[in-house]
């Protein structure tokens, strides 16, 4: 049996109709696991799950109702399995000088980065935690390593992040609940696309600094993604891990 087989998991994506997350759900599926794909365009989710085929389900959900988060974990228990994996991946992007960015802009990427992954962490962690296996891989940024300009409530959200996954490891490791980051480097995706529009010099800026010199794609960081929620990496908690073709470590 291959340490990296995912067989008899059931994994919840949020956000996984696109991008990053519908290659960690794509990835997780052809691993062995039934994968659940959150997301609030139920058209764009339907369209996604018919392309990875039958062991992934959408189901319509907005992660910012965070109230309604243990209700949904119910959903989603009852139609196809309790999650033993949980990947909080869904995000939001706002880019602006921080002078600019008022209150609201702020807690609306907070709550749908942070306050709702938090809160379906805690739906899900109560019976990992009983049940002493599970594992929560959260979607970090390079924004949560160093400074972007621009981009100030983003950063605040993924720093976050960083933190409560080293928080939520040290808590869950004596019941065997695993809880990690993946920090992407620049990938492209819709976000990143939009990101750069308009802004040449950024993407310029982005390869030139990036020592692989180009940008990732979304696989390998849904490769990744099964490493991590794999039993090859069951001795890995708390950890942030860069896929970032060397922007992390490079001069
Ligand atoms: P996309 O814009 O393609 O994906 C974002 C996804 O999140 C969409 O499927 C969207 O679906 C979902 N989403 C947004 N808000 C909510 C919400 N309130 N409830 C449920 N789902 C929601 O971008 P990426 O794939 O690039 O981003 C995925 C993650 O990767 C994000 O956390 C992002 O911050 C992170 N990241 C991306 C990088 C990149 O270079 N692309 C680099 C570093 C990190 P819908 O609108 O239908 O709800």
């Amino acid at each position: 049996m291959s340490v990296f087989d995912l067989s008899g998991e059931v994994a919840l994506v949020t956000g996984g109709a696109t991008g990053i997350g519908r290659a960690i759900a794509k990835c997780l599926a052809e691993a062995g696991a039934v994968v659940v794909i959150a997301g609030r365009r139920q058209e764009i989710l339907a369209e996604t799950a018919a392309q990875i085929g039958g062991r992934c389900i959408p189901m319509r959900f907005d992660v910012t109702s965070a109230a309604q988060a243990p209700e949904f974990v119910g959903q989603v228990a009852g139609q196809v399995g309790f999650p033993s994996i949980l990947v909080n991946n869904a995000g939001i992007h706002i880019k602006k000088p921080a002078l600019e960015t008022d209150e609201a802009e702020l807690l609306s990427v907070l709550n749908t980065h942070l306050i709702g992954s938090m809160a379906l962490t805690r739906a899900v962690a109560h019976t990992m935690l009983a049940r002493k296996r599970g594992s929560i891989l959260f979607v970090s940024s390079m924004a949560a390593i160093f400074g972007i300009p621009n981009v100030a409530a983003y950063t605040a959200a993924k720093s976050a992040i960083a933190g409560v996954v080293r928080a939520l490891a040290v808590e869950w490791s004596p019941s065997g609940v695993r809880v990690n980051a993946i920090a992407p480097g620049w990938i492209d995706s819709e976000m990143s696309r939009r990101a750069m529009e308009n802004d040449p010099k950024r993407r310029e800026r982005v390869i030139g600094r990036t020592p692989m010199g180009r940008f990732g794609n979304a696989d390998e960081v849904g490769w990744t993604a099964v490493y991590l929620c794999s039993p090859a990496a069951s001795f890995i908690t708390g950890q942030q891990l860069a896929v970032d073709g060397g922007v992390s470590i490079g001069f």
